[in-house]
């Protein structure tokens, strides 16, 4: 589920591979690798636990010269985080492998590959798929037929690429379950598990699809289908910033990403407003006949994902009329549920990869559903190909794990599927033109947020030596109440819960002293009198609350409370507006206890594995 990136060029290919590898580096992963065939077809390989700087470090004093090479960095899920686990593994020091995902039959195979006399040298799953591909060697023709061969054996998921110090003049991957994607070079071609990887040497890309096996050569790419037969599939130019991967002037890429969401929306927007109506092709040419039959939203989603579905949940009942259920992609996957007539569901992530939400599509698929549609951030991912309908967000590249930019956008495309819904389910024409305007409004009242960033900065230091806290909201901000929470356990490891304010009486109000410090999230919405009542069912108790409110909701500063006002916007947008400060102060407590922010421990970025 990490970073894979493969070469096959004339020249050295090692600075390739590493430059890859640090792009991929937003993606989380414990250790990193790299194998090259050198000049005498012999396999070398360095490995590292660690960051990609440590196998870099480690390259310098043993560089790996060859023009054919892969590369990796792992995110462990079978054996420890260690040196002897990190991939490329080998096999009788004929065959690298990198793999991305989970082999689930590898205890079997295991077993068969040891009596057959192979040596484990990991506790990885991925080093079964490498002696797994030797022994078929030994009854195939070639190296492409081996992993034909090999990956009709396998239960699980993977992107692999595979190399053959006997013959480097090609590399052959597999993808199922977890994404490769070609770069096509000039005399050169190149693989990687994100396209970001291998921005730097081309921009045109072929996306492999499921099942899909790649034989890869200098001058030659050639694709077959999990069956051996052969397939095309289209050259796509990228039209991501060649920086995308770059830093700018800021510190960190989760503080990049939080600033650019005024553009991030702004994209989300363009060329899907008319002027008083969204344009429902943006969603697709079935779009207009498939929302004119939807009675009833089923959305599915991950993590920040969830969160955007919950505020969506608020804003189908209330602005669409339209019944409409939330539930995370794990659960939902795993149970029996009821699809009410004329259901379409919707499901939310940013990679478009992220494994339980596509099995979730996939399970849909028989159980009655009328449509599908995905707000992905990725195209050309698997959620995408596989949905009736697709919207991308168009966050740009987000590096960061903890998700900023792309959570906002989402939201913003949630608003536009609820407008283009509502709009056959008798929403009222001016609540429509309204609901336009305050997302045109959007990218500006962000850019006024982020002006806070100073007080917010100032507020962190309260939260440097707590150890828990509560959010608090309610309505269509009690999931940003949520977001919030997640932001700052994510990063800054804080223990965070978030609860629906009305709530608070009913057991989390026994935690509250002053070491427990409470944000409150509190729009002057028809909710706020109710708020400031739990407001102050927590400063009677001595707790501490940090309240972000709007500039006329009349709440005092004073002791125990501190207030950050935002200006007053349309009750529709609060949701995405608020998130804002939220984010901001997660990331500069993160600062306070010096975390890493753009990759928090244990955690990954786009999450492929169950
Ligand atoms: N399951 C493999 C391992 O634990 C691959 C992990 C990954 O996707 O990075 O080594």
């Amino acid at each position: 589920m990490c970073g894979i990136v493969g070469a096959v060029a004339q020249r050295d290919v090692a600075d390739i591979l590493l430059e890859g590898l640090k792009r991929l580096e937003y993606r989380g992963y414990d250790s990193a690798g790299m194998a090259v065939v050198d000049n005498q077809s012999n396999l070398q390989r360095v490995r590292r636990l660690g960051k990609v700087a440590e196998l870099d470090d480690a390259l310098s004093l043993q560089p790996l010269a060859g023009g054919t090479g892969i590369a990796h960095t792992r995110w462990a899920t079978h054996g420890e985080p260690s040196e002897r686990n990190a991939h490329p593994h080998v096999s009788s020091d004929d065959l690298a492998i990198v793999h991305n995902g989970i082999i689930e039959n590898h205890e079997t195979l295991r077993d068969e590959l040891t009596a057959k006399g192979y040596e484990f040298l990991s506790e990885t799953d991925t080093e079964v798929m490498a002696h797994l591909i030797h022994h078929e060697l030994t009854k195939n023709k070639d190296l492409l037929s081996a992993v034909l061969a090999a990956v009709n054996q396998l239960e699980g998921a993977y992107g692999t690429v595979v190399m053959d110090r006997r013959d480097p003049s090609k590399l052959v991957a597999a993808r199922s379950g977890s994404p490769l994607v070609v770069g096509l070079g000039i005399g050169e071609n190149f693989l990687a598990s994100d396209q970001l990887a291998l921005l730097p040497v081309t921009r045109r890309f072929q996306f492999l699809e499921e099942g899909d096996v790649c034989e890869l050569r200098r001058n030659r790419i050639d694709i077959y289908d999990r069956t051996g037969k052969k397939v095309t599939r289209k050259i796509i130019e990228s039209d991501l910033d060649h920086d995308a991967g770059d830093k700018g002037q800021y510190r960190h890429y989760m503080l990049k990403e939080i600033h650019e969401q005024p553009d991030s929306v702004r994209n989300t927007l363009e060329g899907r407003l008319g002027d008083k109506q969204v344009l429902i092709d943006s969603f697709g040419e079935k779009a207009e006949e498939i929302f004119s039959k939807v009675r009833n939203v089923q959305i599915i989603a991950c993590g920040t994902s969830y969160h955007a579905g919950m505020v969506a949940r608020y804003w189908f009942e209330e602005i669409a009329g339209i019944q409409c259920n939330v539930e995370i992609a794990s659960e939902f996957r795993y149970r029996k549920s009821f699809v009410p007539a004329n259901s379409l569901l919707v499901t939310i992530s940013q990679s478009g990869e992220t494994a339980d939400t596509l099995a979730a599509l996939r399970l849909a698929k028989e159980s009655g559903y009328m449509a599908s549609l995905t707000l992905c951030n990725v195209p050309g991912s698997s959620l995408v190909r596989e949905s009736d309908l697709a919207f991308m967000t168009r966050a740009g590249a987000e590096i960061g794990v903890a998700s900023t930019k792309a959570f906002t956008t989402q939201l913003v495309s949630l608003l536009m599927l609820v407008a283009a819904i509502g709009r056959h389910n008798g929403m009222a024409n001016e609540q429509e033109a309204d609901i336009v305007k305050s997302l045109r409004l959007l990218p500006s009242v962000i850019e006024s947020s982020l002006s806070l960033s100073k007080p917010i900065e100032a507020m962190a230091e309260a939260f440097s030596d707590k150890h828990h806290s509560l959010f608090l909201g309610r309505g269509s901000q009690y999931p940003i109440a949520m977001e919030g929470a997640l932001k700052l356990k994510e990063i800054s490891y804080i223990h965070a819960e978030a609860y629906a304010a009305g709530e608070l009486k009913h057991g989390p109000l026994a935690l509250i002293d002053n070491n427990m410090p409470v944000v409150v999230v509190a729009p002057n919405n028809e909710l706020l009198e109710k708020l400031k009542s739990n407001m102050e069912e927590v400063r009677a108790r001595g707790g501490l609350l940090y309240v972000f409110a709007d500039s006329d909701a009349r709440l005092m500063q004073g002791d125990n409370v501190e207030v950050i006002t935002l200006n007053r916007v349309a009750d529709v947008i609060a949701p995405i507006v608020y998130t804002i400060p939220l984010q901001l102060l997660s990331y500069y407590v993160a600062i306070i206890k010096g975390t890493d922010v753009d990759q928090p421990r244990n955690l990954a970025k786009s999450v492929t594995v169950e």
